[in-house]
């Protein structure tokens, strides 16, 4: 049987072009190589706890923001979603406080309170953000007024621009610091990954009663109700071609699938390397998308906590042992990037806090030396390496929040080399392909490949992040049926 459309990889981006087109009447297969469909969304049970991997909170939810439309539509939005406290981020900086906000007034007046003499350019600042958070959708509008002002954010460097606007190195620390959810390379990364990173939560923050699979199961069940289908335990191996054209999607299993589009949400290389053998892929295109560098990945520690022991914080906590945010990034010691600590919403009625996970950057050369070992058989130099890791993070941690250790029940920890095994990022990149605001025009992917009926997908692209992916799987959508029918589905539907 042929469908309209197989897609490689069950990610968000996946996913969200498998229900958009089901929605529109197309047959749609989704081949997924794990047992669980979710890419980085996945969660893993142990002894009947739900951890979560690549999902902790999102921006936009609330009406008239970002992600808004997105989410009704995909059905997303009946989710038990919680918001955060008014002040959703906070920072820790050596022995010095800063919250970032919801709401942009908020933001800005907040700050200005810390920098009175900032007032005026971080009303600016935020003023930027929220142009950021509009431009996502306006992409879309086939009636928005077509300008450059996105294309000359992609060219500026998000470090450059915070240094010459703010020239004040504490606030530029204050404004980066809960920017883990991006890497922060003074040398590559583009003022609008930066502010289309931080811009949603400045709208609202949200996390969700219960894990990311939530959002993985509703998407599935959307697209199952829909016709599409959703295969799990099928990882594709081969693009084959027929007649000048993709044909096959052919799997490790010896199952092919007949599709007029294939869409890869898979990183870039693996579509690349399911065409190796057809003459359809130019050489050239190969070794623009071989050039790619890809961001780091990311260590995490996950505590199941004793009960009754931490009381539940309703925000995000960032914490850096010195000032100079944007330095730490490049840290090979552990924790030396910045720590993340983030509380899953606890069951209804209870005040403490059951699980905790605390996240920071893992470079890939700290794991590179077990890259070709299975999981399980890394050995005790992997999991001493971890244990440091994990050690290093609880004393962090415990800066915010003594006593942390004594509370645990258990604890698991994940790596870059766990996303390379489940999800074949390259390298176990949290965010995908690293955009360089050098060379915009090479690091910013597009949705189409030199093969008119291959797509790409995926954080990869454009925009990462659950707000970036889904709005990049729109795009990949609108290459295929046009803006127009995209925006008219989505954005404009009644309610
Ligand atoms: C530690 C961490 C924390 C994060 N926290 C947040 C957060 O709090 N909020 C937020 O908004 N974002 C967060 N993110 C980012 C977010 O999770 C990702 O941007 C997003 O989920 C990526 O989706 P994707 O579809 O692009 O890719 P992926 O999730 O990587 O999906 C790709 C899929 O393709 C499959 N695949 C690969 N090769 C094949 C093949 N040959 N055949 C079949 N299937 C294949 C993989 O198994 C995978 O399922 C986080 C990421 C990480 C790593």
């Amino acid at each position: 049987m042929k469908r309209d459309v197989v897609i490689i990889g069950s990610g968000l981006g996946g996913l969200v072009c498998a229900f958009v087109l089901s929605r529109m009447g197309r047959s749609v297969l989704v081949l997924e190589k794990e047992r669980q469909p979710g890419g980085c969304l996945q969660s893993y049970r142990r002894r009947g706890w739900n951890f979560d991997t690549g999902f902790h909170y999102v921006g936009g939810l609330a009406e008239g923001q970002s992600l808004h439309a997105a989410f009704d539509y995909l059905g997303l939005l009946s989710l038990p979603w919680h918001r955060l406290d008014p002040a959703s981020e906070r920072i820790r900086i050596g022995e010095r406080m800063f919250s970032l906000m919801q709401g942009y007034e908020a933001f800005a007046d907040t700050l200005s309170a810390q920098f009175p003499s900032q007032r005026k350019a971080l009303s600016e600042y935020v003023a930027l953000l929220a142009q950021t958070n509009r431009s996502s959708a306006d992409v879309l509008n086939p009636r928005a007024e077509v300008t450059d002002w996105g294309t000359s954010l992609w060219g500026t460097g998000a470090y450059a621009y915070l240094m010459n606007t703010f020239h004040d190195a504490e606030l530029v620390d204050a404004l980066s610091g809960a920017s883990l959810k991006m890497e922060l390379k003074r040398d590559s990364l583009p003022l609008f990954t930066f502010l289309h990173g931080n811009g949603s939560y400045v709208e609202s923050s949200w996390r969700l009663r219960g894990d990311g699979s939530l959002l993985v199961d509703a998407l599935v069940r959307g697209i199952r109700s829909q016709g599409g289908e959703v295969l799990c335990g099928s990882e594709v191996t081969k693009l084959s071609e027929a007649n000048g054209r993709l044909a096959y999607a052919c799997c490790a299993n010896g199952e092919c699938y007949e599709a007029d589009t294939f869409i890869c949400d898979a990183h870039p290389a693996v579509a690349c390397r399911l065409v190796e053998q057809s003459r359809l892929l130019r050489n050239v295109y190969r070794s623009r998308i071989a050039r790619l560098e890809n961001t780091s990945g990311m260590f995490t520690l996950a505590l199941r906590l004793k009960p009754r022991t931490f009381p539940y914080v309703n925000w995000n906590q960032y914490i850096y042992r010195e000032p100079g945010v944007w330095s730490a990034a490049d840290a090979e010691v552990p924790a030396g990037g910045g720590l993340m600590v983030s509380c899953r919403v606890p069951q209804e009625g209870n005040a403490y806090a059951e699980q905790i996970d605390l996240l920071t950057p893992m470079p890939w050369s700290v794991c590179r030396m077990w890259q070709d070992t299975e999981p399980g058989r890394r050995g005790e130099a992997y999991a001493a390496m971890k244990a440091d890791w994990a050690e290093a993070c609880l004393t962090l941690a415990e800066e915010c929040f003594p006593g942390l250790r004594s509370m645990i029940a258990e604890q698991y920890t994940s790596t870059p080399l766990t996303y390379a095994h489940y999800t074949y990022s390259p390298q176990g990149s949290a965010y995908g392909v690293r955009k360089d605001f050098r060379n915009p025009l090479q690091t910013v992917l597009s949705a189409r490949t030199p093969i008119p009926n291959l797509l790409l997908t995926g954080q990869s692209l454009m925009l990462h992040g659950l707000q970036g992916v889904t709005m990049t799987a729109l795009f990949t959508c609108a290459a295929l049926v046009g803006k127009e029918k995209v925006w008219s589905e989505v954005f404009l539907r009644e309610p």
